[in-house]
Order: C-alpha cells, then sequence, then structure tokens
C-alpha cells in the first residue's frame, strides 16, 4: 500500500499550514510539489527557476538520478545502524572530506564526526574547542551558525540571540574581516576563532582577500584554534570543495552541511591535527550523523560534481551571472558580490524583499538576506540560458 499525502490546491493547503505548523518562518508564499534539474512546480502546476537551491542544498538541481540512485541503492541494501558500528560508505565518505580539508597540508591527520545539519556540526565543533581546556571563543560581526543554543552564541544577530539569552560560551565579536580587531581580541585564553569564508546570511559579504591567512597567523601563535564555517560556501558552491583552500590556509576545524547531500540531511565537523584527537569515546554522539543512506547521499554528489566538472563551472557560470548582470547597467544595481554560485546583487535601495516576492510571482525563486542584497545561490548545474533568462527579467523585477 502506498500513502499518498493528500493533494491540494494551493490557498488550501497553505490554510491548513498556519494550522499545522509553527510559524517561526513567517508564512509561505508557495507550496511545492515536484522538482527537476533547476525547475520547481508549485501545487496550483506553475513553474519556477530555482535560483536559491534551498538555499545553497540541491547542487546537482532536483531529483538527480544518480543521488537518487545511490540514495535508493544504499536504503534497500543497509539503511542505518548504530554508531557502536561502521559501514563502508560513511569510512568512504570521511576520506573525502577529509582530503579536501588538509589539501594545503596533505600530511595532516584529519577525522571527521557526521551530523544531520550545519547546526550539529557547529555544535560538535563548540565542543572541540572546550576540549582545549579554553573557553573563551572569538566570532564576526554579521556571522550566522546555526539556531542551537550553542550554534546561537557564536551568531550575531541580536534579534536571533537576545529572546534566547544567556547564551553559553565567552563569545567575544569583532568586526568581520578586520585583521587588527581580531590580533587585539586574542590571546592565549582563546580557544577557537570561528569564521565565515563568505557570509552568506549577512549578505553575502567577503573578508579582505589576506584576512583567513592572518587569522591563521594570529591563531597560531596564541595556540587557539582556527574554525572555518564552510556550510553554505563548501562543496562547490564557490568553485572549490572549499571556498577557503584558496587563501592556503589548513584550519583546525571546518564544518560543513548544506550542499553536501543535495537536500538529504547531512552534515560534517572535519578536524586536523591534534583537533582531530580531542573528542574521545563519551564526549560526544548521534544517534543519526555518519548514517549510511546519508553518506551515500554524499559520496553521489562528491563523485559527480568532479565527473562532470562543477567546481570550474560553478565559476564559469558565477562570471556569466556577473557579466551579464553588471552589463545592464541597471542604476539600481551597486554591486554583484561573492564567488562562483554564491552571489548577492546588492541594491541602491532597501527593496531586495520587495524584488524577490516580484520574482516569485514571476517564476524565479532567490531571497533577500538583507533589505539591500539579492541572494543567487542556483544548482551547479544551472545553464547560461537559463541564467540569461533571469538576468533578462531582472530590470521588470527592479521595478516593484
Ligand atoms: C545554514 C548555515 C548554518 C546552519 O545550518 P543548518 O543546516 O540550517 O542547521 C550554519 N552556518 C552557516 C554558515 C550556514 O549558512
Amino acid at each position: 500500500m502506498t500513502v499518498q499525502p493528500q493533494a491540494g490546491s494551493q490557498a488550501e493547503l497553505l490554510g491548513r499550514y498556519s494550522g499545522a505548523l509553527m510559524n517561526t518562518f513567517g508564512p509561505p508564499s508557495r507550496v511545492f510539489v515536484r522538482g527537476e534539474g533547476a525547475y520547481l512546480w508549485d501545487a496550483d502546476g506553475n513553474r519556477y527557476l530555482d535560483l536559491l537551491s534551498g538555499l545553497a542544498v540541491n547542487a546537482l538541481g532536483h531529483a538527480h538520478p544518480q543521488v537518487l540512485g545511490a540514495i535508493s541503492a544504499q536504503l534497500s541494501t543497509l539503511g542505518h545502524v548504530s554508531n557502536f558500528f561502521a559501514t563502508p560508505t560513511q569510512i568512504a565518505l570521511a576520506e573525502k572530506l577529509t582530503a579536501f580539508v588538509t589539501v594545503n597540508a596533505p600530511e595532516l591527520p584529519a577525522r571527521v564526526f557526521f551530523t544531520n545539519s550545519g547546526t550539529e556540526a557547529n555544535e560538535a565543533g563548540f565542543k572541540i574547542t572546550r576540549m582545549t581546556g579554553r573557553t573563551r571563543l572569538i566570532a564576526m560581526e554579521g556571522s550566522f551558525h546555526g539556531r542551537s543554543l550553542g550554534a546561537l552564541a557564536l551568531t550575531s544577530n541580536p534579534k536571533y540571540r537576545e529572546p534566547f539569552e544567556p547564551l553559553p560560551g565567552d563569545v567575544t565579536f569583532v568586526p568581520y574581516g578586520d585583521a587588527d580587531a581580531l590580533a587585539a581580541a586574542l590571546d592565549d585564553t582563546v580557544a577557537a576563532v570561528i569564521v565565515e569564508p563568505i557570509q552568506g546570511e549577512n549578505g553575502v559579504v567577503e573578508p579582505p582577500s589576506d584576512f583567513l591567512a592572518t587569522a591563521r597567523r594570529l591563531t597560531a601563535e596564541v595556540g587557539a584554534l582556527l574554525w572555518l564555517d564552510e556550510v553554505q560556501t563548501g562543496i562547490g558552491r564557490c568553485g572549490d570543495w572549499l571556498a577557503s583552500s584558496a587563501s592556503g590556509v589548513t584550519a583546525d576545524i571546518v564544518t560543513f552541511a548544506k550542499g553536501l547531500g543535495n537536500g538529504f540531511p547531512i552534515g560534517a565537523c572535519v578536524a586536523t591535527g591534534p583537533a582531530a584527537s580531542l573528542l574521545t569515546p563519551g564526549t560526544h554522539g548521534t544517534t543519526f550523523g555518519g548514517n549510511p543512506v546519508a553518506a551515500a547521499a554524499g559520496l553521489a554528489v562528491l563523485s559527480i560534481i568532479e565527473r562532470d566538472g562543477l567546481l570550474a563551472r560553478a565559476t564559469a557560470a558565477g562570471e556569466h551571472l556577473v557579466a551579464a548582470v553588471t552589463a545592464l547597467n541597471h542604476p539600481l544595481v551597486q554591486d554583484v558580490r561573492g564567488r562562483g554560485l554564491l552571489r548577492g546583487i546588492v541594491l541602491a535601495e532597501p527593496k531586495a524583499a520587495a524584488v524577490a516576492a516580484a520574482a516569485l510571482e514571476a517564476g524565479f525563486v532567490i531571497n533577500a538576506p538583507r533589505p539591500n542584497v539579492l541572494r543567487v545561490a542556483p544548482p551547479l548545474v544551472i545553464t547560461d540560458v537559463q541564467l540569461d533568462e533571469f538576468v533578462a527579467a531582472l530590470p521588470t523585477l527592479l521595478e516593484a
């Protein structure tokens, strides 16, 4: 017997949503029922070009046949075992991720703790920092690291933090990308410094190009860990496995999630060098983390990105988008920032929410992480022609 959810019109489903789900996200404006490649369909049959990928998640687009095949093959072979036991898929995925993280220092030992989300990957990172014997942490203004109490303690947005204070930790926030402020805040009481290579939730903001290397040097000088949150930027989104690799640094902790499972929930906390041995039996755990089905999804995603050359494609597509938006020469577009296919279109007026709403009406999914910034994070498989469709519509959308 198959159990099918009751289909209904969008209006009817949205009415039921508000009665059945907590109102944490605000009322949704669409109910999506199907996806294929870079397209989504709503419950009324309308088609949308997905330029957000479930928030930088569906890197290979929707319903990728090989990811689906890998998931169903694993599920029909072995769907789950407890973490008292191992599976070949989780080991293979861990080896891949550790190689990505140590690409600039292949001799370093590295180990993974698997989770189900970015927040949980950051919780694992937080616990690793406590195992150093130090408790002070430094995070960046504008940061986003998740919504659990630990991850929230590292997140700077007062609107998210204040209702839940007191939060754990002893966290100092310094301006993002400000090496002098970081140097002034650092001393040998600091356990770790956590940095996003690009701040996605803050509106796709990049630090100065030498900031990560400076942060690496400064943390090493005082024996603090450098922790990079690549939950949004990693796994090809910015044109490389890690957005931070080009800086030459090797971090002590790197966290991943969003793009890793193409929609199947999985996160990972990777630690290198001495930090790779700080969590010991009993200090941390998870029931689902490292589940073989999630690991099979992750392995499939990595092998398809490799096989199809999607790292280079993310870079080329991102440059195509920037060139096309810039060529509009539109007075409302101030800048297009970011890297690869994580882009922020910076507007001269704080009307990004209205533009994103107009885009949805016109069949394009984007979002507005800041009042003046549109975020574009399409699947890495998006074509130039599809990107051009959005850019052609943009002048009309900007009139919203
Ligand atoms: C989304 C995000 C998180 C939280 O990940 P979840 O999977 O939503 O828990 C953490 N850090 C960054 C940089 C993110 O973009």
